[in-house]
């Protein structure tokens, strides 16, 4: 079969192999459908660590194929994706429920083999039903969703709430549909592209301001401005020096700042730690997606996420290798790897 390889850093090949073979309590999934994420650009850039040779791709769905023994509750031809985070179970932050910070943490895509690929052997735990009547491409979102939906436990959303979103990607985008979902009444996201703002209005953003000019923060929690004294939740979704040090001075008094952006390690920024002692602003990060990858399958089940708009392009297995080789395109959103495409 095809699979992309990370073989060193820098060094990512279109390579055949064997079909892989599951082991006792696996699945064999066909592949439909796999998101390129920043994460595999790093990984390519060694900026984060993994297995090599591996085939990377952690936001996968597909078709299984074939069942090894000891595995029930699945049949061959159910549609799955796949949560690629296997944690131990074992370990004392596993033991407390806390298993996205598992000490033995090995993830589909990075330590064993993932998604890039025609096939993929993931153990039954990681994998969750799809309905057979769902787009393919849609149950690569599983994963991002997955995240985005533990970021939005943590902020305690309320119906009612105010909640600023930073950052137009696909986290920001998802987030500000779950924030709704979730009873947020005013959702504003900020970012610096036109077409992305466009987008958060139709996916329900209620308002959307881009930071280019002037002090974001004095510009929305000011009297007259779109929140006046500023949201009850904000969500970092850019991952940049600016907007985590924006967030809590977008937060009104005693409201909660939720970091999901991933800043390059070693990376400073500068907070007021007397402005957020004087405003009791709650400052929490968000990592990963433990026990929240079944309801994103749910969710993307229900359909009541729109994901069509976030797809950006189709590519081959082929196309990948150059894809997540280069940063994303100008305005890209997602592109998904759809092994099937010659
Ligand atoms: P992305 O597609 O690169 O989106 C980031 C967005 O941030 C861009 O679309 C950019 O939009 C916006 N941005 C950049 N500078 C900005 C600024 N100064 N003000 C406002 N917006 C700004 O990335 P993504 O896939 O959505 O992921 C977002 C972040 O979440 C990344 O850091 C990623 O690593 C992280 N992440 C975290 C988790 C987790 O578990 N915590 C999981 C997955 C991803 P504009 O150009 O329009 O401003
Ligand atoms: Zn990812």
């Amino acid at each position: 079969m095809k699979a992309v390889r990370l073989e060193a850093t820098g060094k990512l090949f279109l390579r055949e192999v064997e079909r892989p073979v599951p082991a006792p309590g696996e699945l064999l999934v066909r592949i439909e459908a796999c998101g390129i994420c920043g994460t595999d650009r790093h990984l390519y850039h060694g900026e984060f660590p993994s297995k090599t040779p591996v085939t990377i791709g952690h936001e996968f769905a597909g078709i299984v194929e074939e069942l090894a023994s000891g595995v029930s509750g699945f049949r061959v031809g159910m549609r799955v994706t796949g949560d690629p985070n296997i944690v131990c179970g074992r370990c004392a932050e596993c033991q407390r429920g806390r298993v996205n910070l598992c000490g033995n943490l090995q993830a589909i895509g990075i330590h064993r083999d993932g998604g890039f690929a025609e096939y993929v052997c993931i153990p039954q735990e990681q994998a969750f039903e799809l309905p057979a009547a769902l787009d393919p491409l849609h149950g690569a979102f599983c994963e991002p969703l997955a995240c985005c939906l533990h970021g939005i436990d943590l902020a305690d959303i309320k119906a009612g709430s105010s909640v600023i979103v930073l950052g137009g990607g696909v986290m920001g985008l998802l987030v500000v549909q779950l924030a709704r979902l979730a009873g947020a009444t005013r959702v504003v996201l900020v970012t610096r592209s036109e077409e992305k703002r466009r987008l958060a209005i139709q996916l329900g953003a209620t308002a959307t301001a881009d930071p280019s000019s002037g002090d974001i923060a004095v510009r929305l929690t000011a009297e007259g401005g779109l929140l006046p004294g500023g949201a009850e939740v904000v969500i970092e979704c850019a991952g940049v020096a600016e907007t985590i040090e924006q967030a809590p001075r977008l937060a009104r008094r005693g409201g909660t700042v939720v970091i999901l952006g991933v800043m390059p390690q070693g990376a400073k920024i500068t907070i007021e730690p007397f402005d957020l002692l004087f405003r009791e602003i709650k400052l929490v990060n968000s990592f990963l997606n433990p026990f929240t990858h079944g309801r994103a399958a749910a969710l993307i089940a229900s359909n009541e996420i729109r994901i069509e708009p976030l797809i950006s392009r189709r590519i081959s297995l082929g196309e990948a290798v150059e894809a997540i080789g280069n940063p994303a395109r100008q305005g890209e959103i997602r592109a998904i790897v759809v092994p099937s495409l010659p």
